[in-house]
């Protein structure tokens, strides 16, 4: 889309609007954790959920033999990451509700993408659950296909991801120097998207973001999806979904619409990936209204030269029902695109990849930004504290993962 990143979008309102965030709604969420009751220091909250930490129990030997009986298996002790125990190098990317700094932890000598979400931004939007994305990080931690979160924790006023470090840039920077891709490129893409999209609706996740700015790539050129933070969470059987989530551009017409949606709607941001990989062009209207975009839809021309597989595979992604696009994409591992592909070997993402991807220049770890850079503060910002009922809403955000050491 014009190499353009648009914003993504969570409201409820007029689908004409391109981004809304919303005030303060009345909330309803489970607290799954006491909230924070005194704060050690001005910035810094402990919340340590890591459910690691286990004391080793006083072991006492046999009276006997003097022997001690076989230590039981302690797990190896986690400390939580805090936002003082990184330096950070280089700002990464950024989004409409965070930015993203390459950093890294002394003290495990780990490289990581840390990301940072401003709390009122969350707040504001009513749409956006605060735990949303953490709790899809949750579910994607034991596939290859997302990008790992090592550990999450907050300050007063910011919540914080770790997240593995993926170097190999967006799938939109790939399209920009690759699109039109072949068919064995366009092909192993999209079987991993597709491995990754099955992973998620099979445990009730909706990604409702894919994009190729959301799509990031390792050094090798396996695919990472990436940013849950406008998921929706335990959508199973016939539930349907109804609010207006996504970036303009991607969003199947029924999100669009606010008519009822189900987890097809990830295929049908699938379906423009796959033509803009295959055409090496975005096909529908580039413009933010939203009718325009709709009617392009409807009337998509395919080019001439186009494959009959290729068409009929992105027929079916874009189909207009989102009941017969679930059917279609429920056998698209059969469909005559993806003839040959291993899905045993996709999944376990051991599948080769048919091209190599552009060497990444060395980051400059020597590179410092300081700490008020990185936390960021917009002029007109709403600088008042946060009240404890809202922070309550933060409640069991903390996590830190057993790859963290
Ligand atoms: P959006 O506007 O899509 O909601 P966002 O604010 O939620 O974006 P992300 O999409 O998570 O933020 O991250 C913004 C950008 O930061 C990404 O498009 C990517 O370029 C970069 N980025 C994010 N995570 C990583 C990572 N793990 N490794 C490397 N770069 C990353
Ligand atoms: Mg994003």
């Amino acid at each position: 889309m014009d190499g353009k990143k648009d914003p993504p979008t969570a409201s409820s309102g007029h689908p004409m609007e391109t981004k809304k965030r919303l005030g303060k709604k009345k909330r309803n969420r489970d607290c799954e954790e006491e909230p924070p009751t005194k704060k050690k220091s001005p910035c810094i909250i402990s919340d340590p959920t890591d459910s690691h930490r286990t004391t080793p129990k006083k072991l006492d030997n046999n009276p006997r033999t003097g022997e001690f009986p076989p230590r039981p298996m302690v797990r190896e002790v986690t400390a939580p990451p805090r936002l003082d125990h990184f330096i950070f190098h280089k700002e990464l990317g950024s989004g409409s509700y965070g930015k993203v700094f390459l950093a890294s932890h002394p003290s495990n000598g780990k490289h990581v993408a840390l990301k940072i979400v401003k709390k009122r931004l969350l707040l504001e939007d009513s749409r956006r659950s605060v735990l949303v994305e953490r709790r899809a990080l949750e579910v994607t931690a034991h596939s290859h296909v997302f990008t790992h979160c090592y550990a999450t924790f907050q300050t007063e006023d910011y919540v914080f991801y770790a997240m593995e470090y993926i170097t190999g840039g967006e799938l939109r920077n790939f399209m920009d120097r690759r699109a039109p891709c072949d068919m064995e490129t366009t092909r192993f893409i999209s079987a991993e998207i597709v491995c990754g999209l099955q992973y998620l609706h099979g445990r009730g996740v909706i990604h409702r973001d894919l994009k190729p700015e959301n799509i990031l790539m390792d050094t090798t050129g396996h695919i990472k999806i990436s940013d849950f933070g406008l998921a929706a969470l335990n959508i199973f059987g016939n539930k349907k979904m109804r609010d207006r989530a996504g970036t303009a551009g991607y969003m199947a017409p029924e999100v669009m619409c606010m008519n009822p949606y189900n987890a097809s709607v990830d295929y049908f941001s699938f379906g423009v990936i796959l033509y803009e990989l295959v055409v090496g062009r975005y096909p529908f209207y580039k413009g933010g209204n939203s009718a325009r975009i709709r009617r392009s839809i409807r009337q998509l021309q395919y080019p001439e030269d186009m494959s009959s597989t290729i068409r009929s595979i992105l027929e079916g992604l874009f189909c207009k029902s989102c009941n017969q696009r679930q059917q279609f994409c429920d056998a698209i591992r059969n469909h005559s695109f993806f003839e040959g592909v291993n899905w045993e070997e996709a999944e376990e993402g051991i599948l080769c990849p048919p091209y190599i991807m552009d060497p990444t220049p060395a980051d400059d770890y020597n590179e410092t930004i300081p700490l008020d850079v990185v936390l960021w503060e917009e002029e007109e910002e709403d600088k008042s504290p946060i009240s404890p009922e809202d922070e309550r809403l933060f409640c069991g955000f903390s996590f830190t993962s057993h790859k963290w050491r």
